[in-house]
């Protein structure tokens, strides 16, 4: 699905959410939708890189975005369930969420990450990302076909030595999707899983110092499967873990 060519009308009249909208392969992602035709919710910490993104799908006279400034940090299951009554009462239903907001952490020896470090990690990678999910599973349900997905990482699926919680929160991600699948199987709503691989970006970047960034896929390179995923072409899959940049077999 990495060579997918989207129809220009995929997402028409579809309204996503996309978290950790405002930079990398979320930023994109919110761009690529919104020229697909979907009205786009972008939602982030830091409000000038929404109003950036949103600014840029305006001038491409794309549907108009809309933001909602949220830190998954402190964010409360209230807060999630004020969004989810917001988005009800302004569109109806939401046709698609894209779970992408995530933080490395620091990468280190196991025995040494903090227990503030680890609790970072995982209140944005996972609680924060189940809780949202729990809220907007009703807003979800009142669209015809909902997809919903999570973004993962191949540390999510082997665990790999100084990778500490980033790791355990991809694995926590996987996990909640083949929950969500499962509970959902046959139903109107959707999960799935993106590994997008290595990817040109700043999260990259601080994990891989000393790599040339020349080499990597960009967002954009990686959007075909972003788009097959949450588009009707796919209306059947759900369950799945898919890989962006699959490694060849052996
Ligand atoms: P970036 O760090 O470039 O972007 C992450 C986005 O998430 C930013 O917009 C950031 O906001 C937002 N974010 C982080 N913390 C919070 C928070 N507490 N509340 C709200 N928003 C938040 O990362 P990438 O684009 O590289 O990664 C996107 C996803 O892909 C992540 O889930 C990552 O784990 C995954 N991934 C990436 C790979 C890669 O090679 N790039 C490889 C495998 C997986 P702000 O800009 O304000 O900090």
């Amino acid at each position: 699905m990495n060579n997918y060519q989207a129809p220009a009308t995929l997402l028409d009249d579809k309204v996503i959410l996309v978290t950790g909208a405002g930079d990398g392969i979320g930023a994109q992602a919110a761009k690529t939708y919104a020229a697909h035709g979907a009205t786009v919710i972008l939602l982030g910490r830091t409000v000038s890189k929404l109003e950036t993104v949103y600014d840029e799908i305006v001038a491409e006279n794309h549907p108009q975005p809309a933001i909602i400034p949220l830190d998954l940090q402190g964010a409360s299951a209230k807060n999630y369930a004020d969004m989810a009554d917001t988005i009800e009462d302004k569109f109806g239903r939401l046709d698609g969420v894209l779970h992408n907001a995530s933080v490395l952490g620091q990468l280190s020896a196991f025995v040494d990450i903090s227990e503030q470090e680890w609790q970072e990690v995982m209140q944005i990678n996972v609680h924060g990302t189940a809780l949202m999910t729990q809220k907007l599973v009703p807003v979800l349900r009142l669209a015809p076909a909902a997809s919903v997905i999570f973004t993962t990482s191949s540390v999510g699926r082997k665990g790999r030595a100084f990778w500490g919680p980033y790791a355990v929160s991809k694995f926590a991600t996987e996990g909640m999707m083949q929950v969500l699948a499962s509970e959902f199987e046959n139903r109107s709503v959707r999960f799935n899983c993106i590994n997008p691989g290595g990817t040109r970006t700043s999260m990259r970047a601080s994990a891989f110092p000393a790599e040339d960034p020349q080499t990597l896929k960009t967002p954009a390179d990686i959007m075909p499967l972003y788009l097959y995923l949450m588009g009707d072409d796919s209306a059947r899959v759900n369950g799945q873990s898919l890989d962006c940049q699959p490694k060849p077999a052996n």
